[in-house]
């Protein structure tokens, strides 16, 4: 890593304020859903106390527009961390203000202070300049450790770093060391598996493959487009119309640059995208006019699987089908369970890809699952993160 990391600075009796990405799943009572998120800051937060620093972690959660809203509260998630981690973890109910000026000059080395929601404030959004000021003043030193957020210049992030010396933490470090292995002379042959809802958010992904991949495997919902692209009928699948340009560009561009591109050839249709709906397998030149495709047929999961096993390097963006119903999640299994027989490297990234290897089962048998489904996804697309990139060198 080129940039100053954890191990670079010397936190020694020093206040370190932390960004992390506490934004948790919640259910309708606030019940943390899933602890992941907390869980990987432990490697940062673990080493600072042993490192003798006193740590102030700050976070977003949700959505709350810029208002204070009780239901976006990082409360329960102090709780949370402080069963993980099996030390008190103290709380202030704002980000800024007295109460967390107060609780920051009291806290002592080895001791954990969880701020407020920082979205509460429209500031942060903004990245303005005074709120980051205020947050900076909490701590002698920055680290930004919140991947889910670096494709985002916020104050919490980004703002804060021009007021006190920053670094990296370990979870972004280990993030872009995995997905450096897919982006920088990956090892070949690498094969990247595109799926979930639209090419319109992936286009960006795509250039940057046809420059690196040897094959491109496609499915999901953008399938459709392509395959319409080509003049097939795709029933009432989920198409971009808008996209078909685009689709025909990419791959007149795959056959320019020797890329072996890859459509399914079987699809799994239904008359509705609901659970327990008769549905069928139809190679795809025969859809149906009244039928949805949902997912990717048995046939090319096994032509998939062929070329995966003989990756060194495999990236996976974007389910094969519909995964949250059952009965249209075959296809991703085939490919989650292929991707975990792979010897090679192999990185998930995107939210809902990550959801559904966790979901079906195979979290630990793949190289990296990345914890931020935009930041990893516009990283692999060559751009350049301002949460990362606002930390300096080494
Ligand atoms: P990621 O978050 O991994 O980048 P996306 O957000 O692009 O993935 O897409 C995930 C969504 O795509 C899932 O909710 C899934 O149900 C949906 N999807 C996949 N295939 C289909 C399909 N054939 N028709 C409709 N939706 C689909
Ligand atoms: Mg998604």
């Amino acid at each position: 890593m080129y940039k100053k990391t954890l191990t670079d600075i010397d936190v020694n009796n020093k206040k370190v304020l932390v960004r992390v990405d506490f934004n948790v799943p919640l259910d309708e009572h606030q019940n943390i859903t899933d602890d992941t998120r907390i869980k990987a800051a432990l490697p940062t937060i673990n080493f600072l106390l042993k490192h003798n620093a006193a740590v102030i972690l700050m976070s977003h959660l949700g959505r709350p527009k810029g208002e204070i809203k009780s239901t976006f509260s990082l409360e329960p998630v102090a709780k949370r961390l402080e069963e993980i981690i099996g030390k008190k973890v103290l709380f202030a109910h704002d980000c800024i203000g007295d109460e967390a000026k107060q609780a920051a000059r009291d806290l002592k080395p080895g001791e954990i202070l969880l701020l407020e929601n920082t979205r509460f404030y429209p500031e942060e959004k903004k990245n303005d300049p005074d709120f980051a000021e205020e947050l900076a003043a909490l701590g002698d030193i920055f680290v930004n450790d919140a991947f889910g957020t670096a494709h985002r210049a916020h104050a919490s992030n980004v703002g804060v770093a021009k007021y006190i010396p920053s670094a990296l933490g370990f979870l972004i470090e280990k993030e872009i060391e995995f997905l450096n292995k897919a982006l920088v002379n990956p090892q070949k042959p690498y094969t990247a598996i595109l799926g979930g809802a639209k090419i319109s958010d992936k286009i960006n992904l795509i250039d940057q493959l046809l420059d690196k991949a040897d094959s491109i495997l496609i499915g999901g919902a953008m399938m459709y487009t392509f395959l319409k692209a080509l003049g097939y009928s795709v029933g009432k699948s989920l198409v971009e119309d808008d996209k078909i340009p685009a689709a025909l560009e990419i791959m007149e561009r795959a056959k320019e640059k020797n890329v072996n591109f890859y459509l399914p050839e079987d699809t799994i249709v239904a008359k509705e995208m609901e659970e327990g709906t008769e549905f069928h397998s139809v190679p795809v030149n025969a859809i149906p006019d009244n039928m949805i495709g949902l997912d990717i047929g048995i046939l090319t999961v096994r032509k998939y699987a062929e070329i995966i096993k003989l990756s060194k390097t495999v990236i996976w963006n974007g389910p094969m089908g519909m995964f949250e119903i059952s009965s249209f999640s075959h296809g991703t299994k085939g490919i989650a369970r292929a991707v975990a027989a792979c010897p090679g490297i192999t990185i998930i990234g995107g939210g809902d890809s990550a959801a559904a290897i966790e979901k079906l089962g195979f979290a630990d048998k793949v190289s990296h699952i990345s914890t931020g489904g935009g930041a990893s996804l516009e990283y692999l697309s060559g751009k350049e993160l301002p949460g990362i990139a606002i930390i300096p060198d080494k």
